[in-house]
């Protein structure tokens, strides 16, 4: 079989990788939560792209999987960082959900347990790298350790200041060692956080997902958005930039998402690998098995 033919990107006026790339001039006060940058469809469209763009996912994420056990280490880590409903875990069903889950490996980062506190905070999170040929998932991540750790002062600035540094050395060996880091920042705006944590409030079946934690959160919003300013300017890096998606929609930000994915494993560029046994022989002793 041929290298999966590459598609040309429908209904995008600029290519999304393009179009949510962070630069020195975004500003996280000014993100268009509702918008849908790049994009010139409407629900229904994103909603039908979103399934077939998701097969192409997936046939993408089979050959780096290929690739993978046939020796190649390169693999893919999407680092999910967001604002308490953005939506991270829609993200995982809607969009991961349309690979193979042997080819994923997903890691989500919570409030460290009494042994992760006891190491330096990028241990958890190199013991959860991807390995080779994995589509590797951060829900949550290093990054955690200079947004909430920063906004609740858990350690002393002159603990989480050199981490931007460190954070940015730690994912060019990361890149250097074969792995693409597709670094997605989610926005939602406050309003729309509010009716999300209200249908949690009103639905039994979204009762498991509310903290009441998520409402002492919002009164911290500016501090957030001030941390998430810093993250943005100084980890976005030509090795690893951030994308900042607007995540009101689900349906764009999850299209969104999957086209980042896309065009990264587009980019590796992949065949499938050939065989390491002679076809003719093979073919020979089946026929006379
Ligand atoms: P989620 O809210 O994503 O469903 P959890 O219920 O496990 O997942 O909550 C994760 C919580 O852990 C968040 O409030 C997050 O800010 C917190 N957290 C993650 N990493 C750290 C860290 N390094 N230090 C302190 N808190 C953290």
């Amino acid at each position: 079989m041929a290298k999966l033919p590459k598609k040309p990107v429908d209904n995008w006026e600029i290519p999304p990788v393009e179009a949510l790339r962070a630069t020195p001039d975004t500003r996280v006060a000014d993100i268009v939560t509702k918008g849908t940058p790049g994009f010139a469809g409407d629900k229904a469209l994103g909603e039908r792209l979103l399934e077939e763009r998701g097969a192409r996912l997936s046939a993408l994420q089979e050959l780096l999987y290929a690739n993978g056990r046939s020796g190649d280490t390169r693999s893919v880590l999407l680092v999910l960082q967001g604002m308490d409903t953005a939506g991270k875990g829609g993200m995982l069903r809607h969009v991961i959900g349309h690979v193979d889950p042997q080819g994923v490996d997903h890691a989500s980062f919570g409030v460290p347990t009494a042994e992760e506190k006891r190491h330096d905070y990028l241990w958890r999170i190199r013991k959860a790298l991807p390995r080779n040929g994995q589509l590797g998932v951060f829900d949550r991540s290093h990054y955690e350790d200079v947004l909430v750790v920063r906004v609740h002062n858990l350690v002393p600035p002159e603990v989480w200041e050199p981490r931007y540094e460190e954070i940015n050395t730690f994912e060019r060996e990361l890149v250097e060692s074969g792995t693409t880091i597709v670094k997605v920042a989610m926005f939602v705006s406050l309003d729309e956080q509010k009716s999300r944590l209200a249908e949690r409030l009103e639905r039994p079946d979204k009762y498991w997902k509310f903290n009441p934690g998520d409402i002492t959160e919002r009164g911290f919003w500016p501090e957030y958005q001030k941390a998430y300013q810093a993250m943005l300017d100084r980890t976005s890096t030509e090795h690893a930039p951030w994308h900042v998606v607007p995540c009101d929609r689900k349906w764009y930000s999850r299209l969104a998402v999957t086209e980042l994915l896309i065009d990264a494993l587009e980019k590796l560029d992949l065949d499938w690998p050939p065989a390491d046994f002679d076809i003719d022989v093979e073919k020979a002793r089946l026929a006379e098995s």
